[in-house]
């Protein structure tokens, strides 16, 4: 973004056009749009920029912003043009908070108490964080509180799992299928396997996969650098206490282990404790809403993490990993939440539930209150109470257009582009007009009428857009459908002083458009 396109994006910063932009808004528009002063994509540019504004009274003129804005400018220029994933991410985040707020009177439900670290987690805690695939970011409530990861690792298990093997491999050891059972049910399908990778059995399954030959510290530092990079590059923690009581506590899941073995559904020579050890320590990590949002925006994103860029997993991955996640995710209300919510997503009962949006965003929320199935109360509700506000639904799109969805915004951008130009044309709101320049939007589209911006201009008497108009050299003399051209609607709406700000400009300027072409520019 040098040059022209610095010159267009400083426009639009430019709100008062004396010129100058003070460094303060540009970095309130950043974070308006949800992009952290932390993002790592925009070190260098908001370095720069406080270096600058320290000498210089906070302010930057068109000349240094143009020398200073080379680095993170793509994403300034997209934050500008409201390009971003989520392009009014104010509101949105206002819409999220307000469905928080709803969310937190339920109080039903209680922590999980088969271990006594669970059962003294307080248990009004919430947290929800989103992260879009754009790295903007939104954390409400408890979102940076650590909590143990449970279930909700059994996706970056199965995700590396695949990694290391790929899917052939994985799933001769491991189905594909819902279990129509509990979670950690001692029962396998009819090729002796675990049912799917979502329940204890297919954790462990997948534990086992994970570096076999490997020592143990080296395969769980796998999984925690893994687990690091998915989050942005933010470190998980480690919880020794759950870790022991879960490894103290797990008959079951020995049981589990144990079956599997008898019935030789694990890779030859497994070592069962060894596996069994991973699982336990994978689901006493540590993280929390915010980074578990980045993991899930990672997964949005095809693999790559949203703030670095950085390439976690393959796309056959993610797209093997969000099926299993969409069928199995929520224990025995998966059928349910796929239904209702229709996002692929995966609960555990420290009381997490992430989901994703595929291109859109991960959101992640953690209250520790979990039902009789083992999902947390207020995370189900908050995504019934989110799919009714926006389109997230996997097949939303097709039944329902009346709820934002800023998937399918940019579509109909252009056409909503020549509808906000007449409309600010008519109010004398050039700073609309220029973010639309901006934007790249051509400022002389007619509608059906064939009224035009300066149309709209003229007949209202703004001096000042029609001046910006005629100096973005919209064609002077469309005719509408009724054969006026602005001219006669400043002459009919008695604006003289318009009429001959149009008529010098037509003086000036006599390769005018033909009427011809003007009609060409219409869209309908
Ligand atoms: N550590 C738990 C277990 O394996 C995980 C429980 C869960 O979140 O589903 O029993």
């Amino acid at each position: 973004m040098h040059g022209k396109d610095n010159n267009a994006v400083f426009r639009a910063l430019d709100q008062s056009g004396q010129g100058v932009v003070a460094v303060r808004d540009i970095l309130a528009r950043l974070e308006g749009a949800g992009l952290d002063a932390n993002d790592p994509r925009l070190d260098a540019l908001t370095r720069e920029l406080q270096r600058h504004s320290d000498g210089n009274h906070g302010a930057i003129d068109s000349i240094s912003f143009d020398a200073l804005v080379t680095a993170g400018q793509s994403l300034l220029e997209r934050t500008v043009k409201e390009e971003l994933v989520i392009p009014q991410f104010s509101k949105f985040a206002d819409q999220v908070r307000d469905i928080f707020d709803k969310t937190k009177d339920n109080r039903s439900g209680s922590v999980a108490s088969y271990i006594p670290q669970l059962a003294r987690v307080a248990p009004d805690q919430f947290g929800v964080a989103v992260c879009t695939t754009d790295g903007q970011r939104l954390i409400l409530g408890d979102a940076t509180v650590p909590f143990s990861f449970q279930s909700s690792c059994k996706p970056i298990l199965y995700s590396a799992a695949l990694e290391c093997h790929g899917a052939d491999r994985v799933h001769a050891h491991v189905g594909r299928e819902p279990s129509g059972q509990s979670f950690n049910e001692l029962t396998l399908d009819k090729q002796g396997r675990p049912h799917n990778p979502m329940i204890n059995a297919g954790a462990i399954m997948c534990s086992s996969l994970l570096q076999p030959e490997g020592a143990m510290a080296d395969r769980f530092e796998h999984l925690s650098s893994l687990i690091e990079t998915l989050a942005g590059g933010r470190r998980p923690g480690f919880d020794n206490a759950i870790y022991h009581s879960e490894r103290d506590t797990a008959d079951r899941n020995f049981a589990l282990a144990h079956y599997m073995r008898e019935r030789g559904a694990f890779p030859e020579g497994t070592d069962i404790f060894r596996t069994l050890d991973l699982y336990f320590a994978a689901c006493s990590i540590q993280i929390t809403a915010e980074n578990m949002a980045t993991i899930a925006a990672t997964f949005a994103n095809g693999g790559v993490c949203p703030p670095t860029g950085e390439r976690v997993f393959k796309d056959d991955t993610v797209k093997n990993c969000l099926s299993m996640m969409y069928s199995c995710g929520l224990y025995d209300y998966s059928g349910e939440f796929a239904f209702r919510i229709g996002m692929p997503a995966k609960s555990g009962v420290c009381g997490a539930i992430f989901a994703v949006v595929p291109q859109v965003m991960g959101i992640a929320v953690w209250s520790p209150r979990i039902d009789e199935l083992g999902n947390s109360v207020r995370g189900v509700e908050f995504f019934k109470r989110l799919v009714e506000t926006f389109n997230f639904h996997n097949y939303d799109g097709m039944v329902d257009s009346r709820k934002l969805d800023p998937r399918r915004r940019r579509q109909t951008a252009e056409s909503n582009a020549t509808f906000s130009a007449i409309q600010a044309a008519s109010r004398d709101d050039v700073d609309e007009l220029k973010r639309l320049v901006a934007c790249g939007y051509p400022l002389d589209r007619a509608d059906y009428d064939g009224r035009t911006p300066l149309h709209l201009a003229a007949a209202e008497g703004h001096v000042e857009a029609v001046t910006y108009l005629l100096v973005q050299a919209v064609a002077r003399n469309p005719i509408d459908r009724w054969g006026n051209t602005p001219l006669d609607d400043a002459i009919r709406h008695d604006h003289p002083d318009v009429a001959d700000l149009l008529q010098q400009s037509g003086d000036e300027n006599t390769s005018d458009t033909t009427d011809d072409e003007a009609a060409n520019r219409q869209i309908h």
